[in-house]
Formats: structure tokens, C-alpha cells, sequence
């Protein structure tokens, strides 16, 4: 096994949880990662920072002081229990790329391990490429975890200094890009026998919170045609929402949650609520497919003869990655002798909160059966290194520039 798997599985044990991986941002177990990713930084002849929010930052620096920078990097907290890959391989590939360019580029390359990706701990995610990107909200330091304990506390605690949160940001301009490695999260790749494939965007995203109302009754004496029965109107709305999701090849309509009230085998449900969560990777796709699933959904309400609203609990741009930078990828990916293949995210990612500082770009890797967010996630040595070299390729070549 070479040094970079080697790297991850050494990872693992920085776990909150024993026997699983659990890292949440600024605990114990982020702080001994952050550490041991500051140790291979330096290996690698980085100079080591953190700034205000945690994010350890490793830079290989240029000649001239004043040099622009490239940004690469990735996340290293998890979800609970999570897979080794999601987030630390960004970081550790970067490393290995910094590692095998031999010397100063004409720009700075600075590798960010960011701290909140996943927002496990806080009611707030992607806090560290936010404050990279210069659109942290200090609203945000106050917020607490489960057990009272604020964001401003913990980054105390944690060593760094939440009062310079709006000192994180790079300085617009000086930063010519930001590049990302990831696992896939899904099964493109894997099904087109791909190592790995370039993002073209990440998908916008919109929840929505519906309630269907319609009359509680008895199960044997109501007759079905007098019935107000908010589960069969649910039923023929979910379908609905399926067949518009179905309806675009890269767009997506989850109904994940149902409840129904009150929820006895002889009573006609007369309360439900469930969720819908629609993505895209254009808005125009997404917020079409919302009115479309809006319209057959009172279609079905008035033939059921129930009420019907609908609340936005979540509502997430899409982000376009640069298309030059897409090009790069693309030219050194079939450099590798490997066929270019473009995808869009399904997953939210820290390039997302970048997209406000620079041009943003990612290379996902193939991952196997499309798992994540899991201890079976699994990757190939073999993929991982085809990233490393890719994105070593980008960087010589942007300094041919
Ligand atoms: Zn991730």
C-alpha cells in the first residue's frame, strides 16, 4: 500500500467514537487530524498556518511574495460512523500532488483542510470555505451544539481565534482558483468503469415541507367516494413527484419522510406530512420541476378534496464550476489516458462556499457502489493516485501559463 492510502487509513484513528469514525469539527479528534495533516504538510515542505475558524492551511510558497494562489483542499470532519474517504482524501491527495511538484510554482499553492463540511456539531456547515471565501456570518459563532456549547467557545478551545473570523478571507483576486478532489458519492463512474470524472456544477438544491389535510374517519363506515383521505392523496403526489424527478436525466426528486395521523389501521388518515427534496445542477431545471410538481399536486388535492400547502425549509444555488478549469481537468484526465467524463454533483461540497472567492473546479473519484457517509465506503489505490498525478498535470500546467 503506498504512503497516500497509508495516510488515510493513519486518519482513521482520529475518531471521537472508538471502533468507528466519528470526527466533529473542533473536538479532540479534529485536532489530533489537524495535526497529524500539519505533519505531512511539512513533509512536504509546506509552511503550516491555522486561521480563525480552524482551517489548517499548508502553503508551498512561490518566488515572489506577491504571487497569486491556487487553492486546493478538502474537508477532514465526518458524519458519524463515517467512510475514510469523503472529505480526507481531498486533503491528503493535494498533499501528495504538493508533494510531487518538486519545488516553488510561480504562484502559491496553498492546501486548506477545512473543519465543517458535513455541519454535524453545529446548526452550521461549511464555516471554514465560508470564511476562506469571505461570506462567514459571525451570526454564526453563536451558534451551540447539544450540549450548549457555542462555535466561539469551541474554536477557543480549540486553540484559534473566532474574533479574526473576517481575517480569514483571501483577498479577492489573489486567489486564481480553487480545486477540489472527492469521492463521487454515487455510481456514475463506477457503472462507465471510470477512475475518475470532471464536476460540471453542484446541484442547486430546494426542500419542501407539505402538509395534507383532509378528514379523519372510520375505516369501516366512511364509503370510499364521501372519503377525505389525506395517505391516498399523499400516495398519488408521491408518485408524482417521482415521475417529474424522472422526467431529466440529471435531475432528482426524493420524497424521503412521511407521516400520517393519526396512524391506526381503522382510521382514515386525516393528517400527512412529508418532505420533498428536488436538486438539479441548472436552477431554471429545478425551480421548473417545483412548479410542475406544484401543479399536479393541487391536481390531486382538489380531486381528493383535501387541503394542501407547502413550506421551503432549504434553499441551495447551484454552482457552476469554471468551465476553463473543467477544460484543464479534461486535458490532463485524457493526459492519463482516461476518457473525460463530466458529471454533476449530487452532494453539497466546500467548492460550493469557494465559488464566491474564485473559479471553482472538482475531480471526483469512483467509489465503490456509489456508497458514502458510511464505514463501507471504498475506494481503489489505483483511482486515487490517477487523481494525484491529474491534479499535479493542472498545476505544472497553469504555471505554463
Ligand atoms: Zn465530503
Amino acid at each position: 500500500m503506498g504512503r497516500l492510502m497509508r495516510r488515510l487509513d493513519a486518519l482513521m484513528q482520529d475518531s471521537d467514537v472508538p471502533g468507528e469514525l466519528t470526527r466533529l469539527y473542533l473536538s479532540p479528534a479534529h485536532a489530533a487530524a489537524a495535526a497529524r495533516v500539519e505533519g505531512w504538510m511539512r513533509e512536504a515542505g509546506m509552511k503550516v498556518r491555522r486561521d480563525a475558524l480552524g482551517t489548517v492551511i499548508g502553503r508551498l510558497a512561490a518566488v515572489r511574495a506577491d504571487a497569486p494562489v491556487v487553492l486546493l483542499g478538502s474537508h477532514i470532519d465526518t458524519v458519524r460512523n463515517a467512510g475514510r474517504y469523503d472529505g480526507n482524501l481531498g486533503v491528503v491527495a493535494a498533499i501528495e500532488a504538493v508533494d510531487r511538484l518538486g519545488g516553488a510554482l510561480p504562484f502559491h499553492v496553498d492546501v486548506l483542510a477545512f473543519g465543517d463540511e458535513e455541519g454535524v456539531r453545529f446548526p452550521v456547515t461549511l464555516s471554514g470555505s465560508r470564511a476562506a471565501a469571505g461570506t462567514f456570518d459571525p451570526a454564526a459563532l453563536d451558534a451551540v451544539d447539544d450540549d450548549g456549547i457555542s462555535l466561539s467557545t469551541a474554536l477557543a478551545a480549540f486553540g484559534a481565534d473566532p474574533a479574526q473570523a473576517a481575517c480569514a478571507a483571501y483577498e479577492r483576486g489573489r486567489a486564481l482558483a480553487f480545486l477540489e478532489v472527492h469521492i463521487e458519492q454515487g455510481p456514475v463512474l463506477e457503472a462507465e468503469r471510470l477512475p475518475v470524472g470532471i464536476v460540471t456544477a453542484i446541484n442547486g438544491a430546494t426542500r419542501l415541507l407539505v402538509s395534507v389535510s383532509g378528514q379523519a374517519g372510520h375505516a369501516g363506515t366512511v364509503p370510499m367516494g364521501l372519503r377525505r383521505d389525506a395517505l391516498a392523496a399523499a400516495a398519488e403526489m408521491i408518485v408524482a413527484v417521482r415521475e417529474v424527478g424522472s422526467a431529466q436525466e440529471e435531475l432528482v426528486a426524493t420524497v424521503g419522510r412521511i407521516a400520517a395521523r393519526p396512524g391506526a389501521a381503522n382510521v382514515i388518515p386525516g393528517e400527512v406530512e412529508f418532505t420533498i427534496d428536488v436538486r438539479a445542477p441548472q436552477d431554471g431545471m429545478r425551480h421548473a420541476a417545483l412548479s410542475e410538481i406544484r401543479r399536479r399536486m393541487s391536481g390531486i388535492a382538489e380531486r381528493h378534496h383535501v387541503a394542501l400547502t407547502t413550506g421551503r425549509s432549504h434553499e441551495a444555488a447551484a454552482v457552476q464550476c469554471a468551465p476553463w478549469l473543467q477544460e484543464r481537468l479534461a486535458e490532463a484526465v485524457a493526459a492519463e489516458g482516461v476518457v473525460p467524463r463530466r458529471l454533476a454533483s449530487g452532494a453539497g461540497h466546500d467548492a460550493m462556499a469557494m465559488a464566491a472567492l474564485c473559479p471553482v473546479a472538482m475531480l471526483f473519484v469512483r467509489c465503490r457502489d456509489g456508497v458514502s457517509h458510511n464505514p463501507a465506503e471504498t475506494i481503489l489505490e489505483a483511482d486515487a493516485d490517477t487523481a494525484v498525478r491529474v491534479l499535479a498535470r493542472v498545476l505544472t500546467g497553469l504555471q505554463a501559463e
